[in-house]
């Protein structure tokens, strides 16, 4: 699934094509995604040009005079920029064409994907507005996680996986970060000290810049925006690494399921 780092590297592969540039026509192939394409967002957008790509949490903002549009990539979603031309594979659903002659075409084999469109601010829709600090922004700090994990007996994964607390750490960068954090996944988070929260804290954000760096995690879905995979998963500490060595003291790396998702872990190196 695409976390924070792809869709922020897809946010950076596409802004230069489509700064300034206007918006020739959307075309809907095939608006069946996680909630139906509203065809009048062509008719409304057609025209305009893009001002800003801004990213909230995992949705990519194309800004225009008309409104935003807002897209979520979903579990497999990704965006490409082609020339117009370029004749469409399975799975292409969307085409946003701009005036350069080239395309925005999105693919999302799994359609939980979505084309959103807001007239207002984009941070006021629904969807946005109740969605916690950035972990990469100075609002996410050892004081906000020390705050926010006082009261509460869930387990720290599952906590820092909620996009209530905290948006765009994913089940990817959650077990990674609480390995170079040195933090047991299944602790309770009010267990975890000031200490551990501060250390977190910069492994999340370690973690997550990390990733961008090399541009996310290579997934078999996942492309750039330029085609190209990620190279993220060469350097994963304990994620998919069941049974092999921790990287770090050489006994086996462990994984169990935990809210339905497979958590990886060192018990040596993790307390
Ligand atoms: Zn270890």
């Amino acid at each position: 699934m695409p976390e924070l780092p792809e869709v922020e590297t897809t946010r950076r592969g596409i802004e230069p094509h489509v700064i300034g540039r206007r918006i020739r026509r959307l075309l809907v192939h095939d608006g069946r995604l996680r909630w139906p394409v509203d065809a009048a967002i062509a008719t409304t957008i057609a025209g305009h040009a893009i001002k800003r790509a801004g990213r909230r949490a995992k949705y990519l903002l194309l800004e225009t005079d008309a409104g935003t549009l807002i897209l979520h990539l979903g579990m497999s979603g990704s965006l490409r920029v082609l020339p117009a031309s370029t004749p469409r594979i399975a799975h292409d659903h969307l085409d946003i064409e701009l005036d350069s002659g080239q395309t925005l075409r999105f693919n999302d084999p799994r359609r939980f994907g979505s084309l959103l469109f807001t007239a207002g601010d984009p941070r006021l829709h629904p969807l946005l507005r109740q969605l916690a600090p950035e972990p990469l922004e100075d609002g996410f700090d050892a004081d906000y996680l020390w705050k926010i994990t006082r009261r509460r007996a869930v387990a720290i994964k599952q906590l820092i996986m909620n996009s209530r607390l905290v948006v765009g750490v994913g089940n990817i960068y959650a077990s990674e970060a609480l390995f170079r954090a040195r933090i047991r996944p299944r602790r309770q988070a009010r267990s975890l000290t000031r200490v551990e929260c501060a250390r977190l804290v910069r492994a999340i954000k370690a973690t997550l810049s990390m990733a961008l760096k090399v541009g996310g995690t290579t997934l078999r879905d996942y492309v750039g925006a330029d085609g190209n995979p990620g190279y993220f998963r060469q350097k994963l500490y304990v994620y998919e690494r069941a049974g092999k060595p921790c990287r770090v003291c050489r006994k086996p790396v462990r994984q169990f399921t935990q809210g339905q998702r497979s958590t990886y872990w060192c018990a040596n190196c993790q307390k």
